[in-house]
This record gives C-alpha cells, sequence and structure tokens, in this order.
C-alpha cells in the first residue's frame, strides 16, 4: 500500500443487521473512510474513523451549489472466504472524470482503489454471506469550504461509508423478476453539454420527479429519452438500458448524456465474447414499439451495479403499453445476470481479469 490511513476504532461495535430481511442502503458499518483537500496539502490526512454525523458549516459550498459527486460498488464475500471487488478501477476512472466535470480536483492515481481495499479490509466483518448479499461501497467527494459565491470551492471532503445489502429483488431466493418502466416524455435527465456522463448528486435530484410518475403509474422505473427530440432511449432510471431486436442487442453510445456504467461495459464485453451482435447506437422510442408491435422485440433489461441485471416485462406510456418476452425474464438476461453475479462472487472462474481481492 502506498497510503497509510490513520485507523481510529469504534468502542461501540453496532449489531449485524438480520441477513434475511436487509433492504437497499438503510443499515450502516461501523466505520467510514475521509480524507481532506485544500490547495496547499492536496488530499491530505487520510483516516478511518467510528461511523458517524460529519459537522459542516451551514455556509459550506455543497448544501448551496450541489459541488458533490459519488461512486457505487459491492465488495462480496467469496464460498472460499475472498473478499473480492468488481473492476473498481473503472470506478476509479469515472470518479475521477466526475470531479474534472465540475471542477473537484481529482484524487491522486490509485488512491480510490486503495481507500475502498482500507474501509473494505477494516469492515470484512460486515460482508453479509447470505446468497444475494453484498457490502455496498459508497465513495463520495463534496465541496466543504463555507463560501456563498458559484465557484469552485478550495477545500473538499473525500468520504467512503458501507452499507450491508440484501438481494435487490423482493422474490423468493432474490431470483430475478421482470418489472415496469415508464417511457417519460415530459422531463429528461440529461442534455449534450450537461453533466449527465458524471455522477454528480445534481443529477439525481433532477431525476426525482419523474421517478414519482413512473411509481404513481405502477412502474418501478423511467426510461428517460434524449432531451432534444424526446425520442432516442438513453437509460432507464438509475442505469443502463438494452434492447434486442431481431437478434441485435441496442445500448445508447457513450456520447456525454449517458452514464458509462460498469455493468454495461461488462455486458458489451460477455456479449461480444459470446459473439453476439452488439451495437452502441441510436435507437427511437419508435422502433422500440415497431418492433414490439411486428413481434421483434426479444428483451429489453437494464444494467447497473445495484439489481445488476433488470430485465424489463412491460414499456408504459402514456397512450398504452407493451409487453415484452411475455412479461416474464428473458433468456439473454437470465444468462447475463448468472455470469456476472458468478464472476462478482467468485462462483466462477475470474477468465475476464475483473475481479480485484481485497
Ligand atoms: C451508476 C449509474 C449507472 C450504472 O453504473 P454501474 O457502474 O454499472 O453501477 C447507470 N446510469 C446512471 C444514471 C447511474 O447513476
Amino acid at each position: 500500500m502506498k497510503y497509510e490511513f490513520r485507523i481510529e476504532k469504534t468502542a461501540n461495535p453496532k449489531p449485524k443487521p438480520d441477513p434475511d430481511t436487509l433492504k437497499f442502503g438503510r443499515a450502516f458499518s461501523d466505520h467510514m473512510l475521509i480524507m481532506d483537500y485544500d490547495d496547499e496539502n492536496g488530499w491530505h490526512d487520510g483516516r478511518i474513523v467510528p461511523y458517524g454525523p460529519i459537522a459542516l458549516d451551514p455556509a459550506a459550498a455543497v448544501l448551496h451549489y450541489a459541488q458533490e459527486i459519488f461512486e457505487g460498488l459491492k465488495a462480496y464475500r467469496a464460498r472460499d472466504g475472498r473478499v473480492l471487488l468488481f473492476r473498481p478501477d473503472m470506478n476509479a476512472a469515472r470518479a475521477a472524470r466526475s470531479c474534472d466535470r465540475i471542477c473537484i480536483p481529482r484524487l491522486d492515481d490509485g488512491l480510490f482503489v486503495e481507500a475502498v481495499k482500507a474501509i473494505v479490509s477494516l469492515e470484512r466483518g460486515w460482508i453479509p454471506e447470505k446468497e444475494g448479499t453484498s457490502l455496498y461501497i459508497r465513495p463520495f467527494i463534496f465541496a466543504d469550504e463555507p463560501v456563498i459565491g458559484v465557484h469552485p470551492a478550495h477545500h473538499y471532503k473525500f468520504v467512503i461509508i458501507c452499507s450491508p445489502v440484501g438481494p435487490y429483488y423482493d422474490t423468493p431466493g432474490g431470483s430475478l423478476a421482470a418489472t415496469s418502466i415508464f417511457v417519460e416524455e415530459e422531463y429528461v435527465r440529461a442534455f449534450p453539454g450537461g453533466t449527465g456522463f458524471a455522477k454528480v448528486g445534481g443529477n439525481y435530484a433532477a431525476s426525482l420527479k419523474a421517478q414519482g410518475k413512473a411509481a404513481a403509474r405502477g412502474c418501478e422505473q423511467a426510461l428517460w429519452l434524449d432531451a432534444i427530440e424526446r425520442k432516442y432511449v438513453e437509460e432507464i432510471g438509475t442505469s443502463n438500458a438494452f434492447f434486442v431486436i431481431d437478434g441485435e442487442v441496442i445500448t445508447a453510445p457513450l456520447s456525454g448524456t449517458i452514464l458509462p456504467g460498469v455493468t454495461r461495459d461488462s455486458v458489451i464485453a460477455l456479449l461480444k465474447k459470446w459473439g453476439a451482435r452488439v451495437s452502441e447506437r441510436r435507437l427511437s422510442i419508435d422502433d422500440v414499439r415497431a418492433a414490439a408491435e411486428g413481434g421483434r422485440l426479444g428483451e429489453v433489461f437494464a444494467a447497473g451495479t445495484a439489481a445488476v441485471i433488470s430485465p424489463v416485462g412491460r414499456l408504459v406510456f402514456e397512450n398504452g403499453e407493451i409487453t415484452i418476452s411475455g412479461g416474464k425474464v428473458g433468456e439473454l438476461s437470465q444468462r447475463l445476470y448468472e455470469t456476472l453475479y458468478g464472476l462478482q462472487t467468485g462462483d466462477r472462474p475470474d477468465d475476464m481479469g475483473w475481479t480485484a481481492e481485497v
């Protein structure tokens, strides 16, 4: 290790939550990692301390102008006891690009992954062992300089917290379940020149309204269309969207409005390895609808760290709806899920070189 993190252990370890009733992002482990940035010292004073509130000046820039980025990844406990991360270097690279976009100084090379490993190593007792569970890791960086003025801050905090999480699906055995998705034609998530490719908090505040509309129509998530023509499919909620039409697997290109998901990249790599036809290209919602009506829409699924693969059984429009794969989990969705989950948990030999041991 290149970095030394001072460790102050908690005097009051918390009881671990019941692995059978774990929800997403409600329970947090005993410790958190913190580092500070100022112009004079750069990133410094890395420390792991008991989990707890962070004191903030009411004028802290993040509270007013949302100068904040975050990441999300998981640690799994393999059957042989190893603790595995999945492609954490990709989260590190994405965090750097997110920082650049909103003028936060990047972490030093290598620091992100070492910090993640340091906190996970200390919290390894918090990684639940039950099938489908994992330790969700949430690194984030925010401006805590107390100045009310719209300009990049000169003081930041880098923090990592950890949350034991259960299976994403509330089904027997946590098996995949088909979701309903609302096609959002009014609000947009991202636009050219904006921050769609960056994992910045502000994007998610702006998405809540559409999420509420989707929920009111009995849907789990919204499908985002492009901001200019309200025509091309972009993402599903906070995950990347894939459509299978006439055997071609299509996902939106990384043109600035799409968040470059680690899962998305892994899905594309696996599909290529399997010899599937996969295209990163624009696809209009009208083409999706026409394909469904012509019986050519094979599957739709979303890909992201939280659920890994989330099959879509129904697309709901302002006027009408379409059913996909008979409302069931598609074959490709199932195969991708099993392969990715198997790699992530160490159940499958890692022939892709994607796992990193803590
Ligand atoms: C985080 C996120 C994703 C998925 O990225 P992963 O690295 O696969 O978890 C996709 N879209 C949005 C908008 C996201 O915030």
